[in-house]
């Protein structure tokens, strides 16, 4: 059994069927959680016929990154192992992506070995489905990288759909905000979706994390051009669930706007973004898109994105352009599992 991820509740479960005191689950929660300990040997206020004991029937669930690279611009890639994958599919790697800025350091952590949302821009999506990660593989990416203990906010925006593996990410909070757990504010989290409609009605009513939603073209057929998911779960769904909501508070809803060069980036579809969004208070995240040898979509160029923003914010609706980080590490958006996934050998550009 992997210890890392386990509720609280679980553990008392766990250490009842083992006869341990009942105070050791509060105890494992606060070595695996608080003092971010790695093993068993580790965790010196249980006794040492217990920790024998754990040693012969659990893990921790550590383990650290097998390869990582740096960015001159300080962007960090971790590359882990996946445990857990479909059957056949051969060794999986997951990619993390730490970003540091002045004043805080972000993490983008992966919940799925690749992805079957299948975006056409997205090196991910090119590389297919391969599983979902478990709650102990996507808090590993958090607790065990050098740079822990500098960690400010967490992004669910690396590989696969968060939504798509919904239990694991509602767990991850879980852990990260209890008491028990990592005690970090439900704001200090990002999950972002492609609009998978039911399961972010979950995600709003189970959790007080951020929301962000991959939009990237506000015209329904044209979506559906480059997100197949468009079809399933309709944007005009996904904005009328959202509506529902109270956005006036301390949790935010962002909208990711990735500009392709001559498909999403005139001002005709800034005002049928502007016409979407009507009434929802939100902010609107335009990315500079990074070419790769899997798709053939082009970045919009600076002078576009400027008045793409300045269309937006004249109509009312806060719009930053991303700053660019890691693209010389494959680590900007869209472009992770470029260099580590055996599945990947061969580009293909789709059409
Ligand atoms: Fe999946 Fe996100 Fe890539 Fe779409 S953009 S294929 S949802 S990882």
């Amino acid at each position: 059994m992997t210890l890392l991820g386990q509720t609280l509740e679980e553990l008392q479960q766990f250490c009842a069927k083992e006869s341990f005191p009942k105070y050791t689950a509060q105890q494992l929660c606060q070595w695996i959680y608080s003092k971010k300990v790695d093993s068993f040997d580790a965790m010196t206020n249980i006794s040492l016929k217990i920790r024998s004991r754990l040693k012969e029937i659990a893990t921790v669930g550590r383990h650290a990154p097998i390869d990582s690279q740096s960015s001159v611009d300080g962007t960090k890639k971790y590359v882990f192992q996946a445990s857990q994958v479909d059957a056949g599919a051969g060794q999986q790697y997951i990619e993390a992506v730490y970003i540091p800025a002045d004043d805080r350091g972000t993490l983008c952590v992966s919940c799925q070995c690749g992805c079957r949302m299948g975006c056409r821009f997205c090196v991910t999506g090119q590389q297919g489905f391969h599983g979902n990660l478990t709650v102990a593989d996507i808090l590993n990416q958090i607790l065990s990288i050098p740079e822990t203990d500098k960690l400010t906010n967490i992004v669910f925006m690396g590989m696969g759909e968060p939504l798509d593996n919904y239990d694991a990410i509602r767990q991850t909070l879980e852990v990260l905000t209890a008491t028990w757990g990592l005690a970090w504010s439900p704001w200090r989290s990002t999950v972002s979706t492609v609009g998978i409609t039911p399961m972010l009605k979950r995600l709003l009513d189970e959790t007080r994390c951020h929301v962000a939603v991959s939009l990237h073209n506000a015209f329904a057929n044209e979506r559906a051009d480059i997100m197949p998911m468009q079809k399933a779960y309709p944007i005009e769904g996904t904005i009328a669930l959202l509506k529902q909501y109270n956005w006036y508070g301390q949790r935010r809803i962002s909208f990711e706007y990735t500009m392709f060069k001559g498909v999403n980036d005139d001002l005709n579809h800034a005002a049928e973004l502007v016409k979407l969004t009507r009434g929802l208070r939100c902010r609107v995240n335009l990315i500079r898109y990074h070419a790769s040898p899997y798709s053939s979509f082009q970045p919009s160029d600076q002078r576009t994105m400027e008045t793409f923003r300045d269309y937006l914010e004249r109509h009312g609706i806060i719009a930053t352009i991303r700053a660019s980080r890691g693209e010389d590490i494959m680590a900007a958006c869209g472009l992770l599992a470029g260099q580590h996934s055996n599945t990947l050998d061969t580009p293909s550009i789709p059409s």
